[in-house]
């Protein structure tokens, strides 16, 4: 029987951040996607609010950075963290952190490569989806369909054929040449593959709220209450921890309650003084670590949190899954071109899972750095007598250190490396991952660090959608068999002189070979190897 012919190169099942960024990196790829979301519209619920670096430099990529920097939180609005008694108390500790004006000035005078090309963005993702959205809808090529519910798939040498549910109630199928399964947690595409999620799931159990406050962002300071700022963790036995979101009329509360009635005297609470305010949702969440056995089968691929769900500590949730998305949108757009070999696709799973695990990890490490200060509560602790003093110097004390371990993730943001990669050519041994400190490195699989050009270029501006062959401080080596070899396969390669000697000292090496997700492939001062082009468009054996 002859296979059905497709409606789209590739079908994407859920709308959160990561279908969506699928979404737009494959349509700017000229691929041709339909992405399905079973909701009627995007819609104004809290969840993340930070976009990290990383995240920030692949939207920039993707010409999307300023957009998102113009529809989210303010560029000189401070970043600090605080642990409050309340919001009119004087703060039992502050951890100051850059607004993104003041990182923006660090990173201008940075010429060492140990920073991002892109500070953190803090916008909320009832913000981001729509923006996203919009984005998605304007490419050629990208159909963007709300209402539609995926059912179930089958598929086979030639395709995927889902069954979905469109909003008049109507069945139908949608057949794809492959399929990307970016639907949350519950996946029904992960269930469909019959794929487990291992680790430790509902490990507590939060009520988050979102209120309106127009006046409580103009108010702070109020008294010799702590200062203007992004996150606040009050010292009780309820976990409870306040969030500004990007208007800065939004607040977000979390806290260990009975019912969702007690997250109106939880915020009256918190701030200590008498606001005008409005609850605008109530909902429950669950804290989970898990990751799945695996990214996908067949022609059918995981992302986001349909295979890494994290506790928010570190903010490795949506930014993992951003992650999962480039990598995956640039081996399908290979694959379906034609320049791909099988096992660049395959490398997919064996890139993305192993850094669903570290982060998984960096996010327990983090998580238990808040449960250790936060054991350190102590009922006396708002007592104004010595003994409630001890107890605020001790909670700020061990909060000081542990509490960095949720706001200092650099090194599991920026410094994540591919290791066993097919389509890396490996060396042995290689950098430690680190969590909390970020070492640029050129160790094949790592990312490209940021270095800026002469004329205040940054390099990451420089480089094309294809694979990029630099080519540093005039070196002579003699590159032409590689060029031919990604020409005989038609796989897209730019080559480019970079004359300066910052870049080549930042590098350490003459040569580098990179993706187009800037990870580096190869590395080296003489001539590349032979294979290196099979090995980097994943035809090697
Ligand atoms: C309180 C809180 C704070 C957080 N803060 C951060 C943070 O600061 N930084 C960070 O990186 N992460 C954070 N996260 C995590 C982040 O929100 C998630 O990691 C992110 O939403 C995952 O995106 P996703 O696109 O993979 O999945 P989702 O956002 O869950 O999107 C999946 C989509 O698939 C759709 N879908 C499901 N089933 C179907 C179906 N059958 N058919 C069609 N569509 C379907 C859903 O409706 C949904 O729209 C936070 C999470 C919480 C709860």
């Amino acid at each position: 029987m002859p296979e059905p012919s497709t409606d789209t190169e590739v079908l994407i099942v859920g709308a959160g951040p990561v279908g969506l960024t699928l979404a737009i990196d494959l349509g700017q790829k000229g691929v041709r996607c339909t992405l399905i979301e079973r909701k009627e519209a995007p819609q104004f619920l809290p969840k993340m609010e930070r976009c990290n670096a990383r995240t920030m430099e692949i939207f920039r990529r993707m010409r999307l950075a300023e957009r998102i920097r113009a529809a989210g939180l303010g560029r000189e609005v401070p970043m600090d963290v605080y642990v409050i008694l309340a919001m009119n108390q004087p703060p039992l500790l502050r951890l100051p952190y850059p607004s993104v004006a003041q990182a923006r000035r660090e990173i201008d005078s940075c010429t060492d490569g140990s920073m991002p090309l892109e500070p953190y963005q803090l916008i909320s993702q009832y913000t981001l989806e729509p923006l996203l959205k919009s984005v998605a809808e304007k490419l050629p090529g990208v159909t963007v369909r709300y209402s539609c519910e995926f059912l179930s798939l089958k598929q086979d040498a030639g395709g995927v054929t889902a069954q979905v549910r469109n909003g008049d109630g109507s069945a139908s199928t949608l057949r794809a040449a492959y399929l990307a399964g970016c639907d949350g947690g519950a996946s029904p595409v992960r269930r469909e593959l019959g794929i487990r999620l291992g680790g430790e799931g509902n490990l507590l159990q939060l009520r988050q709220a979102l209120y309106r406050c127009d006046e409580l962002y103009d108010r702070i300071p109020i008294g010799n209450g702590p200062g203007k700022g992004r996150h606040y963790h009050v010292a009780d036995d309820q976990a409870t921890f306040l969030i500004m979101q990007d208007s800065t009329r939004h607040w977000t509360l979390h806290a260990v309650v009975e019912k969702d009635a007690d997250m109106a005297r939880q915020f009256e609470k918190t701030i200590g003084v008498p606001v005008k305010y409005d609850i605008l949702y109530v909902g429950e969440w669950k804290q989970n670590l898990l990751l799945a056995d695996r990214y996908g089968k067949g022609r059918v691929f995981l992302a986001g949190d349909s295979v890494h769900l994290v506790i928010p500590t570190g903010g490795l949730g949506m930014n993992t899954g951003v992650g999962d998305a480039v990598d995956l949108a640039w081996k399908l757009a290979g694959t379906l071109r034609g320049w791909g070999g099988p096992k660049l696709l395959a490398s997919y799973e064996v890139e993305r899972r192993q850094v669903g695990d570290r982060n998984v990890g960096a996010s327990r490490y983090a998580s238990l750095g808040r449960r250790k200060w936060r054991a350190q509560y102590r009922p006396e602790i708002r007592d104004q007598t010595p003994q409630g003093q001890a107890a605020r110097d001790a909670f700020a004390r061990v909060a000081d250190v542990e509490q960095r371990k949720t706001n200092e993730m650099i090194g599991a943001e920026l410094g994540y490396r591919y290791v066993g990669s097919p389509i890396v050519w490996e060396e042995p041994g290689g950098p430690e991952h680190l969590l909390r400190e970020y070492v640029p490195t050129t160790w094949p699989g790592a990312r490209l660090p940021h270095v800026w050009l002469e004329g205040h270029v940054a390099m990451q501006d420089r480089l094309g959608h294809g694979y990029t062959l630099l080519r540093l401080a005039g070196t002579r080596k003699d590159t032409s068999a590689l060029e031919r070899s990604f020409k005989a396969r038609g796989a897209p390669l730019d080559v480019l002189e970079v004359a300066d000697e910052v870049a080549r000292s930042v590098y350490g090496y003459d040569l580098i070979l990179l993706r187009p997700d800037l990870h580096i492939v190869w590395r080296g001062n003489r001539s590349p190897p032979d294979g290196l082009a099979a090995v980097a468009t994943g035809h090697a054996i």
